[in-house]
């Protein structure tokens, strides 16, 4: 690889040189959402981070197998293994059998990171498409001394485990720290230490969804479908797990116990984690009641919300910032996102117009450099959107006569919006994907301008201005140039 890509790795708390364990193949593990409703802006943002680091990823060249697995069992209300479970109780309220709610979830996810421009990953696997690789790692924990059966139930016993490899490595917190912001064990309680967690959980005669399994009837925990379906596909060792920030501390630490448990090493050479999306400084959660759907983003149908914004406009909103940065949802945000991102494909449609020159005036040809370097600098998509808006600076004066440019550095800023913006940041090229009914709708307003000068030539001011005013009110901006009309929306 030509390019030395530095990461910020979780475990080290440090940007670490980017070397894959056997390149040009990557391993990527990203955990999934839990599809027992749909998936909110917070969950997307998270998805559309991973998305733009795998497409840099393709760009540079790697190979990369990525697997985002979707969980649709085994999880419970509580982070302590405790309360209804999700899929059965949403099934319940909504009168559906539990894998018709992991259905509709499903292909609503599926659609929502389609409109947003997301890659699908190489491999999707499920949670109870892998219960016989998830008993057969429990199994080998249990055989390795780090779990206990308890009626039917496994545990995960972290003290023990400790003792060898140390439990809080992800968080870099000590045992005795964890334990002591974790409550008492009361007389319900089952398991024998504080911090243990279930690997598999014992079935009540109301569970909907079950397994056999040499403990009995049941379901797996939430954390051992990751260890399980990571090591599957991408062997024991591989090269990057990411999710959200929140899943650091419990799933996260877990998933690392496990594998560790089981195969005697870290299964992850660097852990990536993105921050989360925040309203008014509040985490979006599902749970908290302030996660706004995709759907209603686009049509602005929220108390939340001033009006609809285009699935781009979010997707660049959400770039604008890097993703280990929190990001705070606001409609002020959202619109100068908007600005900024037409103002930067007004840009785009103009590279064809543009008059080549013998010489350029202004220096174009270092921002591909400056762009590979913030994407190198652990994926600082905001930097490369500033370095995007020099090109379209530079566009925008040779445009209007102020700059010239040599015929070769107007192919070079096309091949800087054509691969930043649009292959790495993701940023779909609607003028181009729309192409027969963009080109359509174009000829049609060209049209409408077309009759209006005529109109104008012929002092019939009642049609023009009524064209002008219309157009005008449906959000065109109408400008006569010297050089004739032009437009675009607002
Ligand atoms: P869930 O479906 O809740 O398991 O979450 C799916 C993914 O979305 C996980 O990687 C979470 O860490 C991530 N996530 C949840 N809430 C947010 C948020 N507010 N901002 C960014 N990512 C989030
Ligand atoms: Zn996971």
């Amino acid at each position: 690889m030509e390019q030395k890509l530095v990461v910020y790795n979780t475990l080290t708390r440090q940007k670490e040189l980017f070397e894959p364990i056997n390149p040009p193949h990557v391993g990527m593990y990203v955990c999934g959402p839990t599809v027992y409703s749909d998936v909110h802006l917070g969950n997307c943002r998270t998805f559309v981070s991973f998305d733009l680091i795998y497409r840099y990823l393709l760009h540079l060249g790697y190979k990369v197998r990525y697997v985002r697995n979707i969980t649709d069992a085994g999880h419970l209300e509580g982070d302590r293994d405790e309360g209804d479970d999700r899929f059965a109780k949403k099934a319940k309220l909504e009168q559906l059998e539990p894998m018709e709610i992991v259905q509709k979830y499903t292909l609503g996810f599926h659609e929502i990171l389609s409109i947003f421009n997301t890659l699908p990953p190489s491999i999707e696997p499920t949670a109870t498409g892998h219960i016989c690789e998830q008993i057969e790692m429990v199994k080998k924990i249990l055989e390795c001394g780090y779990a206990y059966e308890l009626d039917g139930t496994v545990y995960f016993d972290v003290e023990k485990y400790d003792k060898e490899y140390p439990y809080g490595v992800l968080t870099n917190r000590k045992l005795e720290d964890l334990l002591e912001g974790t409550r008492e064990l009361g007389g319900q309680d089952q398991k024998k230490g504080r911090l243990d967690f279930a690997l598999w959980i014992k079935a009540k005669p109301e569970t909907l969804m079950k397994w056999p399994s040499p403990w009995g009837w049941g379901f797996p925990g939430w954390h051992i479908e990751c260890s399980a379906m990571s090591a599957k596909y991408l062997g024991d060792t591989f090269d990057i797990h990411g999710g959200g920030m929140d899943l650091q501390a419990t799933h996260h630490t877990n998933e690392i116990a496990q594998s560790q448990a089981c195969n005697h090493t870290m299964p992850v050479k660097y852990w990536m984690h993105t921050n989360m999306l925040t309203v008014n400084g509040t985490r979006m959660s599902k749970t908290a009641g302030n996660g706004f759907l995709p759907k209603e983003l686009f049509t602005g149908n929220h108390p939340l919300l001033e009006r609809g914004y285009s699935p781009m406009t979010v997707r660049f909103f959400m770039a604008q910032s890097h993703y280990r940065s929190t990001l705070d949802f606001s409609n002020e945000a959202l619109q100068a996102a908007e600005k900024a991102l037409s103002r930067l494909m007004d840009a785009y449609t103009k590279i064809e117009k543009l008059a080549p020159a013998d010489s350029s005036s202004v220096d174009v040809k270092s921002l591909r450099g400056k762009c590979y370097d913030a994407m190198n600098d652990d994926f600082n998509s905001a930097i490369v959107i500033s370095h995007l808006f020099e090109a379209a600076t530079a566009i925008n004066s040779a445009y209007d006569g102020k700059a010239t440019l040599a015929q070769e550095d107007i192919q070079e800023l096309k091949w800087l919006f054509d691969t930043f913006l649009f292959d790495i940041l993701g940023i779909r090229n609607e003028s181009n994907s729309g192409s027969a009914s963009q080109e359509a709708f174009s000829k049609a307003i060209d049209l409408l301008l077309q009759i209006r000068s005529e109109a104008k030539a012929n002092k019939d001011w009642a049609t023009s201005d009524k064209i002008r005013n219309e157009l005008t009110s449906f959000g065109f901006d109408i400008k006569d140039g010297k050089d004739g009309v032009e437009w675009k929306l607002k």
